[in-house]
């Protein structure tokens, strides 16, 4: 079934220095649960660090590579340069008091489209962060103990992608990835396979600005949901008969992945809805250790020693 091949939003990964640091903001500050503490399967002696909602759900993961000391990228064309998550309607100003406490600057409520009441602000390495209110979000939040769920975030709102070539990307979204152009306003159009928060995509018009550099407080990617192996591959051939150059399929222990750049510069992925976080930890339990996959769990020792150990002081992030 062609128009359900992506479903919308499953993960993004940036690229941040601290890891404590990153902990600290993430799962302190936003309260979102850190539901997986593995390492980057490229290059095991970085942490992958997973933050979302209770279940770790595709649609609120928001991941991490943290390199310790690493210089802050540059943000600009070609890259997705806002993560926006979802939050419940008259929650910005519990959020604006909150960030104030933690030394957060951010901005004041302003209007998008029809309904996008958004605050935006960056993380402790820059990266471009918004909280927009959503009315018709049914998704439950994740309140991590300490934030009151009337306020908690539910997961991804949309992304923002400042494409280096918006008509490019627009077509790829359209043509073969099953997104519709769903509004558009101020040279931001938005586009999405089901209209809903946690599947939105925005592209902003940005043909002439300066691009981008890699480096902490950047995304690295940004992955799409698809149901299963078998609509992953076919994406995959749409994508390879589009002309784009896609890697095979990784499997990356909690999900399936492809990769492959967009015309406009944007690194995407399309990875499985399965098998997911609890396959390796009890739902409950989620985060609790150092997962590593299996062909380095030799490597143990030396990975743990090397990573250093992070944990959450949430006695800190209490109000
Ligand atoms: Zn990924």
């Amino acid at each position: 079934m062609d128009s359900k091949l992506i479903s919308g939003l499953h993960h993004v990964t940036a690229l941040s220095s601290d890891a404590q640091e990153n902990l600290n903001f993430y799962a302190g500050v936003l309260g979102l649960r850190m539901v997986k503490k593995t390492v980057n399967f490229d290059d095991p002696y970085v942490y992958h660090l997973y933050y979302g909602d209770y279940a770790g759900s595709p649609g609120s993961l928001m991941t991490f590579f943290p390199y310790n000391g690493m210089v802050q990228g540059v943000k600009g064309r070609g890259q997705l340069t806002v993560t926006s998550f979802s939050v419940p309607a008259g929650s910005l100003d519990y959020w604006m008091n909150r960030l104030d406490k933690f030394h957060v600057e951010h901005s004041r409520p302003a209007g998008r489209f029809e309904s996008d009441e958004f605050i935006y602000f960056e993380d402790h390495d820059g990266l471009g962060i918004e909280l927009i209110e959503s009315a018709d979000d049914e998704r439950e939040g994740f309140t991590n103990g300490h934030i009151p769920p009337e306020f908690a975030i539910k997961g991804f709102y949309g992304v923002t992608l400042a494409a280096g070539n918006h008509e490019k990307t627009g077509l790829l979204l359209t043509e073969i990835m099953n997104h519709k152009p769903v509004n558009e306003k101020n040279g931001r159009i938005r586009f999405s396979p089901t209209g809903k928060a946690g599947a939105l995509v925005d592209l902003v018009r940005t043909n002439n600005g300066s691009f981008g550099r890699s480096g902490s407080g950047t995304v690295h990617h940004v992955a799409y949901a698809t149901k299963n192996e078998e609509s992953q591959l076919e994406i995959r051939e749409k994508l390879l008969s589009a002309g784009l150059n896609v890697t095979p399929v990784i499997d990356r222990q909690y999900f399936k992945s492809i990769y492959f750049r967009e015309p406009g510069g944007v690194l995407f992925e399309v990875a499985t809805l399965l098998p997911g976080m609890a396959i390796d930890e009890k739902p409950e339990n989620l985060g609790g250790e150092l997962k590593l996959p299996s062909w380095e769990e030799v490597n143990r020792r030396d990975i743990e020693k090397n990573l250093g150990k992070i944990s959450l002081d949430i006695e800190k992030f209490r109000e």
